[in-house]
């Protein structure tokens, strides 16, 4: 039926003014200029791992050998590069929320090993005054639109920012996980609901992981059972 639709009514290229080809909302052009990750992923971050890899193994990026993540699993769609990249600013800064449905069924698929009916999704809050001027939480729109796709119960609120961050383009590993540490706490009134739950964070990019870090220790100090992140573009050093 879905598939007849789209025959009558051909849908637009999310990115351009094309027709859609295929079912991920984009045009063929910029398809090819999206950098999906396919094939052997890293366990923690879901950055595509070279080399042989053995499918039975959980393997791992060098940035997640080189810094352990307290999380257990985590998936990306994209890298965060080309159409991929244009779009999240997009998103972030020109108020294309209309981009919200394609993107999250993109991550909906990345997600798919890490998905259990009982998971509760959280996105990574902004911070109240942040949340003033843009006016929407690009990762809440994510957790609410994922809903359908891995029947979770969706709590955009469960985190909060309790200090305002600046802009942390352009400071290194370290200062960003410093500036971090302790800015994510869990709303009081879920502590009971989350406890020996599982969680999936969203987020929509991955840099160093220091928020996702933020959040997951947050998660763990109040019992979760287990912590996974799942961001739309994952930064890596060769994108
Ligand atoms: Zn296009
Ligand atoms: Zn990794």
């Amino acid at each position: 039926m879905q598939s007849a639709l789209r025959i009558l009514y051909p849908t637009q290229c999310v990115s351009c003014d094309a027709l859609v080809e295929g079912d991920t909302g984009l045009c063929g052009k910029c398809w090819s200029d999206t950098p999906f990750i396919t094939g052997a992923v890293c366990g923690a971050c879901g950055a595509p791992l070279i080399g042989d890899v053995d499918p039975e193994e959980t393997a791992y990026c060098e940035a997640c050998h080189a810094s352990p993540r307290p999380w257990l699993h985590g998936r990306a769609a994209t890298l965060y590069s080309g159409n991929a990249r244009r779009l999240v600013l997009a998103l972030k800064h020109g108020d294309r929320t209309d981009l919200v449905p394609a993107l999250s069924q993109w991550m909906a698929r990345a997600a798919a090993p890490l998905l259990q009916p009982d998971t509760i999704i959280a996105p990574i809050p902004l911070h109240w005054s942040r949340m003033l001027k843009r006016r929407y939480n690009q990762s809440a729109l994510f957790a609410l639109e994922l809903k359908p796709y891995v029947n979770a119960i969706v709590l955009p609120d469960l985190l909060r920012r309790t200090k305002p961050t600046t802009s942390l383009e352009g400071l290194s590993r370290d200062e960003r996980f410093d500036l971090l540490r302790g800015a994510i706490t869990i709303k009081p009134k879920y502590a009971d609901e989350i406890q020996g739950k599982r969680v999936l964070i969203a987020d929509d990019v991955m840099t160093t992981g220091a928020t996702l870090t933020a959040a997951t220790e947050a998660l763990q100090t109040s019992r979760a059972r287990e912590v996974c992140v799942l961001t739309l573009a994952r930064v890596t050093k060769d994108a």
